[in-house]
């Protein structure tokens, strides 16, 4: 048995299989090993190469980590044989299928438990199933959604109340019942989908409540001191038995580690960063929709428009699924922008980019690893939400941290995202960055970027609510 007694408690990790889902999952399995628990993180074969690589730092330090593979069952579901990841889907029609495909990982699952006995798992809130999975072998299941407490307390009260039955249109208002707050939202930023027919996601994500309700509990990838009222109601009030354990992306020390989360820099040896060190400190305005959202040609341009406009300089990552036949970069662009901005075809280094002392800002679709990523570097946002719990995260920033401006994305459209114009990008992007405002939020973004790095500390917020977890988890099983 180890100093602090957890040598024997083992944890499955079992992430959805989106980038936005492993990449927190990966820091969680690997802060419960930094603490003597072994972590094993469950996938397929195809997404375990960039796992490995984010926890090769781990192993080398000794601490008891891997990755256990199931395959993924792309023949049953008649999709295409490389397609086990939400990034490599080829088009939004099939989300359905693969959404529906992940069930039937649950038989494969269940023979791993079988086989390695764990004490816990942590499976992801589309895996309503693993409940019952952990059940049958008598372990605790915890919950983890990657949503902020803010979007669970949303979520929840909009399940329970639906208000948005009682507005007539979709650009009319309602506040979310008994949030605290008074936080209003229109109903245009809601699930669309949720006012027609029900459809199998709607079902899955009803199961993954009704499971969250029969879960041992639920562990938040954030920290008490930046959402306080609502980690409180989510607990005091909704009923839900919670640890806030984050911002995990503080476990990664190392350029290497931050480095190496995800699908793996585009750009050459960290090329952008050394483009960022010859800039002035606050100087360049960061861009990124996250790994999920591909924004049509028409928009990049606007975008690409509206930060020309604003003369500041840029750095912005594009996602492309395909060209759609519109020129995206208007007439000699990038030829312009020489020395001013940079544009990054794929993936970025986004850890080390938003920690560099010379990004100002943050232009993001309000992904929540994003914001607790941007807030924990002390950078302040431009919201530009697009779909799931992006609007409710807006809120929390712009309206309850005050560290962030809207661009004005009021519509949920998919996954393309709201019409926006380059004159409000330009807008945006000014109020960001120059007066008096600017500095208020950089201010308040600096400030919570202390309060993020003392959570983690030992005897900060998230840093005991771990300690208190890993020893409920271990008296559960050997007590
Ligand atoms: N990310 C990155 N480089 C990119 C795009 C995304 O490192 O070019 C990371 C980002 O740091 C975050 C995750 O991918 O950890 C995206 O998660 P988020 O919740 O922000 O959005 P999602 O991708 O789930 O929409």
């Amino acid at each position: 048995m180890s100093s602090n007694g957890n040598h024997n408690l083992h944890i499955f990790f079992f992430p959805f299989l989106a980038y936005g889902h492993i990449i927190p999952t990966v820091d969680m399995a690997k802060l419960f090993a930094e603490k003597s628990v072994k972590a094993t993180v469950i996938t397929t074969p195809g997404n375990a190469p960039f796992i490995s690589k984010a926890i090769e730092k781990a192993k080398t330090n000794n601490n008891e980590i891997q990755i256990q593979t199931i395959e993924f069952p792309s023949a049953e579901a008649s999709l295409p044989d490389d397609l086990e990841n939400i990034d490599s889907i080829p088009s939004p029609d099939l989300f359905g299928a693969f959404f529906m495909a992940t069930t039937l990982l649950q038989e494969p699952l269940e023979q791993l438990l079988l086989k390695q006995r764990p004490n816990c798992i942590v499976a992801d809130m589309f895996f309503p199933w693993a409940t019952e999975s952990a059940a049958k072998f008598g372990i605790p299941r915890l919950v983890f959604h990657g949503f902020s407490f803010f979007s669970l307390c949303a979520t929840t009260c909009m399940g329970f109340y639906k208000p948005d039955n009682d507005v007539s249109s979709d650009s009319e208002s309602l506040v979310i019942p008994n949030l605290p707050g008074e936080i209003k939202i229109a109903r245009m930023s809601l699930r669309p989908y949720g006012r027609s027919q029900a459809t199998g996601f709607i079902k899955l994500l009803a199961e993954a409540k009704e499971s969250e309700l029969r879960s041992h509990g639920v562990v938040v990838n954030s920290f008490y001191e930046l959402e306080k009222v609502y980690a409180d109601y989510f607990s005091k009030v909704l009923g839900r038995k919670t640890w806030h354990i984050g911002p995990l992306s503080l476990c990664n020390r190392d350029m290497e580690e931050k480095a190496n989360r995800g699908k793996g820099a585009s750009v050459g040896d960290h090329e952008c960063l050394k483009w960022l060190d010859t800039k002035k400190p606050k100087s360049v305005v960061y861009v990124c929709f996250g790994s999920t959202v591909v924004l049509p040609d028409s928009r990049l341009r606007e975008i690409a428009t509206g930060l020309e406009a604003s003369d500041q300089q840029f750095m912005w990552v594009v996602r492309k699924r395909k060209e759609d036949g519109v020129e995206w970069l208007p007439d000699g662009f990038e030829k312009r922008m020489e020395g001013k901005g940079l544009i990054i075809r794929g993936w970025a280094p986004q850890l080390l980019i938003l920690e560099h002392e010379a990004i100002g800002a943050f232009v993001t679709h309000c992904g929540w690893n994003s914001i607790l990523e941007a807030a924990s570097a002390g950078v302040p946002m431009i919201t530009w939400p697009i779909f799931a719990d992006q609007f409710f995260n807006e809120k929390l920033v712009t309206e309850v941290l005050k560290i962030g401006v809207p661009v004005g994305a009021k519509k949920w459209v998919g996954v393309e995202g709201d019409n926006i114009t380059s004159d409000v990008v330009e807008k945006a992007v000014k109020t960001i960055t120059i007066g008096e405002e600017a500095i208020d939020m950089r201010n308040k973004a600096k400030e919570l970027s202390k309060l993020a790095r003392r959570a983690m500390e030992e005897g900060g917020s998230s840093h005991s609510d771990l300690t208190t977890l890993i020893e409920e988890l271990t008296s559960l099983a050997f007590l």
